[in-house]
C-alpha cells in the first residue's frame, strides 16, 4: 500500500484518488480550487473522446471510463451520471477511430430517415451509440463523498512541496492539476482552448437523447439533456487572455447568439436560458500519463483537453497500475 498525495480536484484528480483508494492505497487530496471555480464544473459532460491524443492510449482510456460510468450509472442515482442515447452525425460511413470499441454502434443514412433526418443540418449519416452523460453538480461532490479524507484546499508552490507535505511525506505524487500545470512545471505544450455553453430549462427536450456534430471542428454543436436543464454547445478556440486557477473565463454575449443560431439549424430552440458558461479545456499535444524522469516519485495525469470525464476513470486506472508495477 503506497501513500498517495493527489494535488487537483478536478475530476481527474478526484476520480484517481477514488480509484486508487478502491485499490486499498492511502490517499490525501490536496487542491487550490474545487466546485464551480473549475474547469470541470462547467463540461457538458458526456461520454466523447474530443480533443485528446494519442488516439490509441484515449480509445483506451474511454473504454475504460464508459464502462465504470455506465456501472455507477445503474448502481448510484447520486452519483449525477445517466446512459443516454446518442447521436453523432457525419457526412462518412466509416467507423470513425472513437468507435471501433463500441459494441452498440449502429450507423443510419439520412435518405433512410427521411423526415426524421430534417434537423440534423444537412448530415448523410449518424452514429448511434450510447453514451454515459454526467452531472458536474453532482459528480464531483460524490466523488469527494466516496474518499476517505476531505479535499485539502492548499496551493502548492511546486511538486516538491507536495512531496514534503506535512504529517509524514508520501510515497508518491499524482500531479491531476489540469492547466495548472502550464504554470507549476512550465510546460508550454499545455494549451488553454475556450469552450462555452448556454444552459437552458429541459421542456420541450427529449431527457434520454444527447446530440453532437464535430463535422466542423470550428463550429461544433450539442445538446446534452440533464435531469432538470440542457446544455447547448459549444465551441472550441485557442485562448489567449489571462489564466488564473480558480477563476473561469467570462462568458461572451455575442458567441452565446452564435451558438444560439447554429442550434436552431439543427431545431434546438431553448425556452428559457438559466446561465451561460466558459471554461478552458486544459489541451496537449498528448495527454500526460507518465512518471516524471527527473522524480519518479511523481506521476502526472494532466493534459486531458475536451475530453476529461471521457477517460478520467481509463486514466486513473493506469495511474494506479503505474504505482503497483513501480512501473
Ligand atoms: C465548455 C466545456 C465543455 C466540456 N465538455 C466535456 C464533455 O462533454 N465531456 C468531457 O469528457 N469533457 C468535457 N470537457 C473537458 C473537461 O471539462 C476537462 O477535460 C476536465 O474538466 C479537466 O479536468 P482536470 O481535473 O484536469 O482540471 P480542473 O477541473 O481544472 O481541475 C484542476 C484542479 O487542480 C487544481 N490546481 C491547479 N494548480 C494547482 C496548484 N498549484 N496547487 C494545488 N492545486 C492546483 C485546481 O485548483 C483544480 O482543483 C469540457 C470542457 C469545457 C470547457
Amino acid at each position: 500500500m503506497a501513500e498517495i498525495v493527489v494535488v487537483g480536484a478536478g475530476v481527474i484528480g478526484l476520480t484517481t484518488a477514488l480509484t486508487l483508494e478502491e485499490r486499498g492505497h492511502s490517499v490525501r487530496v490536496v487542491g487550490a480550487a474545487t466546485g464551480a471555480a473549475i474547469t470541470s464544473s462547467v463540461a457538458g459532460a458526456i461520454w466523447f473522446p474530443f480533443w485528446a491524443e494519442p488516439r490509441e492510449r484515449v480509445s483506451r482510456w474511454a473504454g475504460v471510463s464508459r464502462r465504470w460510468l455506465t456501472d455507477v450509472a445503474g448502481a448510484e442515482s447520486r452519483a449525477g451520471v445517466d446512459v443516454l442515447r446518442m447521436l453523432e452525425l457525419d457526412d462518412q460511413n466509416q467507423t470513425p477511430w472513437w468507435g471501433e470499441e463500441l459494441e452498440d454502434l449502429s450507423l443510419i443514412a439520412a435518405a433512410d430517415v427521411g423526415e426524421g433526418a430534417r434537423d440534423w443540418n444537412g448530415a448523410r449519416y449518424g452514429w448511434r451509440f450510447t453514451a454515459p452523460r454526467v452531472d458536474p453538480r453532482h459528480h464531483l461532490p460524490w466523488l469527494e463523498s466516496r474518499l476517505a479524507r476531505p479535499i485539502e484546499r492548499k496551493r502548492v508552490a511546486s511538486l516538491g512541496e507536495a512531496l514534503a507535505i506535512e504529517h509524514g511525506p508520501p510515497s508518491v505524487v499524482v500531479n491531476c492539476t489540469g492547466l495548472g500545470s502550464r504554470s507549476l512545471l512550465r510546460d508550454g505544450e499545455i494549451r488553454p482552448l475556450f469552450g462555452q455553453v448556454v444552459v437552458a430549462t429541459p421542456d420541450g427536450f427529449d431527457s434520454g437523447l444527447a446530440m453532437a456534430d464535430e463535422r466542423d471542428p470550428k463550429a461544433v454543436f450539442y445538446v446534452i439533456p440533464r435531469r432538470d436543464e440542457v446544455i447547448i454547445g459549444g465551441c472550441t478556440a485557442e485562448w489567449t487572455g489571462t489564466i488564473a486557477d480558480g477563476v473561469l473565463p467570462e462568458a461572451d454575449p455575442a458567441l452565446t447568439e452564435v451558438i444560439l443560431a447554429r442550434a436552431a439549424r439543427y431545431g434546438v430552440v431553448p425556452r428559457r436560458i438559466l446561465r451561460v458558461v466558459a471554461g478552458l479545456r486544459p489541451y496537449r499535444s498528448t495527454v500526460r500519463v507518465e512518471r516524471d524522469a527527473a522524480d519518479p516519485r511523481i506521476i502526472h495525469n494532466y493534459g486531458h483537453g475536451g475530453s476529461g470525464y471521457t477517460i478520467a476513470r481509463g486514466c486513473a486506472e493506469e495511474v494506479a497500475g503505474m504505482i503497483e508495477r513501480g512501473a
